[in-house]
């Protein structure tokens, strides 16, 4: 059994925690980057580890660390490295609404990036998934994921019908309100991720519970775990090449 970590902070675990947690071959962990730093902590993990893919990008929460040479050197490592996803990078206007006119701005930047490398995108959307569609088609952006969605079922739709992903994530094991995305979006279109280690309401998100993740979804979908594993690895490797 393979599991798929969409969209993990792996660099913001300790380094005994990391260690044990990619020690587990079974695993693939998409590290997302929120700033530079970052960016460069996980294209180290992905060069001492084959199960660690990195995104590089800026957290729609860190625009003000944002400058001049910011892209420049976004640019330089996407060439550098062959770069294939930028993330996590996106609007969000649930937690950051008085910012949004600047997260724009930058968000737009990364899309003209992602078209001019053939970038895939993994997407931060909290109350602006709509926002975020609208200008993924202005861009005519062909690979786009929407971390931990939790839009409305008609963009879902129209999200599906695009080819883009949704990213059902562990903490649907302890909020049911996010299990109606596990019931009504194309097994095709779906990838899991942790976004550890979020406090989610108290509990430190993990990739350790996509264990229960995949149960979850087998039991709700009734296909057996080991073919829910194959589908979602294939979702993934579609979403990542
Ligand atoms: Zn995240």
């Amino acid at each position: 059994m393979r599991y798929i970590d969409s969209h993990c902070h792996l660099y913001k675990f300790n380094e005994i925690e990391i260690k044990r947690i990619i020690k587990n071959k079974d695993i693939t962990i998409l590290s997302v980057s929120e700033d530079l730093e970052s960016s460069l902590k996980n294209l180290i993990l992905s060069q001492l580890n084959e199960n660690v893919i990195p995104a590089i990008g800026i957290h729609p929460w860190n625009i003000e660390k944002v400058n001049e040479n910011t892209f420049k050197i976004i640019e330089d490592i996407i060439k550098d490295n062959k770069i294939k996803i930028l993330g996590e990078i996106g609007l969000d206007k649930k937690f950051k609404p008085e910012t949004f006119e600047k997260q724009k701005e930058i968000f737009e930047r990364f899309l003209n990036l992602a078209k001019e490398y053939d970038l895939n995108l993994n997407l931060h959307t909290p109350n602006a998934s709509n926002d975020v569609y609208d200008l993924l088609i202005k861009y005519d952006i062909k690979k786009a994921y929407f971390h931990w969605y939790s839009g409305d079922e008609k963009l879902l739709e129209e999200i599906i019908d695009k080819g883009y992903f949704i990213g059902i994530n562990v903490a649907t094991i302890v909020n049911e309100k996010y299990r109606k995305y596990i019931e009504i979006t194309n097994i095709k279109n779906i990838i899991t991720e942790s976004d550890g280690p979020y406090n989610y309401k108290g509990v430190i998100l993990h990739p350790d519970m996509l264990k229960d993740l995949y149960k979850l979804i087998s039991d709700i979908r009734k296909i057996d775990l080991e073919e829910l594993s194959n589908i979602i690895q294939n979702n993934f490797a579609r979403f990542i090449y």
